[in-house]
């Protein structure tokens, strides 16, 4: 097995679930490094950490939001506009894992061998983040974190599985079946808010187009094809004048994949 290759999601699989156990533990053994779920904890039982987006959720629901939960959220947001909002996808969300494992078991069943979206673009997930609060504001409840396959994941992880595994299961067989990385890629309005907080973070991933090489070790060594989708795109583009013959970003994939 190539290490070097499994490294960063050896060192991703290992900080998400650091972050699970200690979820875990601070309900189990009452330990108090980490206590709460995703959406609202406390470090030390003194730091208060929210997510930013389940606030503005709360708040366009009406919900009264109070100083713990605001210092929380700008402590989170501050500190993902920094670093680079996708650091969350890739380091803390356990959905991560789930979408991970759907895209290695669609290669290795071969489905579909490309990229994909049938159609769903991008930007689809902008769109679910302003349905999300629209939709919050006419029902009075914070719409996303209800049917949040992240929020069922980490509860249930931490308290025990209820029906909440079915949106885990969903989005399993979404991604498997119907669109690669299509919910983290297209859907999820978490993971396109964290890609807004982000989008001037210190953490990029830096592509330089004129010293590419089509060696194609990023995409051999990368497992977020949305994280190397604007190299895919320009790698694509120099492809054509080396293989004039390829005339899709699904005939660049396969070839990459061969
Ligand atoms: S896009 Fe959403 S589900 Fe996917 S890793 Fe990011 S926050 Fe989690």
């Amino acid at each position: 097995m190539n290490m070097r290759k499994y490294k960063y999601m050896m060192l991703r699989r290992l900080t998400q679930i650091s972050v699970l156990f200690l979820f875990f533990a601070g309900n189990a053994y009452s330990w108090n490094v980490l206590r709460g779920n995703l959406s609202s904890a406390k470090v030390l039982d003194a730091i208060p950490l929210s997510d930013p987006f389940a606030v503005m959720q709360s708040y366009s629901a009406g919900a009264s939001l109070n100083a713990d939960l605001l210092t929380g959220a700008l402590i989170v947001l501050i500190f993902y506009a920094v670093i680079g909002g996708r650091i969350f996808c890739g380091w803390v969300c356990p959905v991560n894992m789930v979408t991970d494992l759907a895209n290695k078991t669609r290669s290795l069943l071969k489905i579909n061998g490309s990229s994909e979206s049938r159609g769903i673009k991008r930007a689809v997930r902008y769109w679910v983040i302003a349905l999300t609060l629209v939709i919050s504001a006419i029902l009075g409840v914070a719409a996303f974190e209800w049917i949040s396959p992240i929020g069922a994941m980490h509860r249930g992880i931490i308290y025990g599985f209820g029906l909440g595994w079915t949106f885990v299961v969903i989005v399993f067989l979404f991604d498997l079946f119907a669109v690669r990385n299509g919910f983290c890629g297209h859907l999820c309005p978490l993971g396109g808010f964290y890609s807004i907080v982000g989008r001037y973070g210190f953490l990029r991933i830096g592509y330089n187009r004129d010293k590419c090489t089509l060696c194609m070790k990023c995409i051999d060594i990368c497992p977020e094809e949305q994280v190397l989708h604007i190299c895919l795109n320009t790698c694509f583009s120099k492809s054509q004048r080396i293989f004039p013959r390829i005339s899709s970003l699904r005939e660049f994939r396969m070839l990459v994949e061969l």
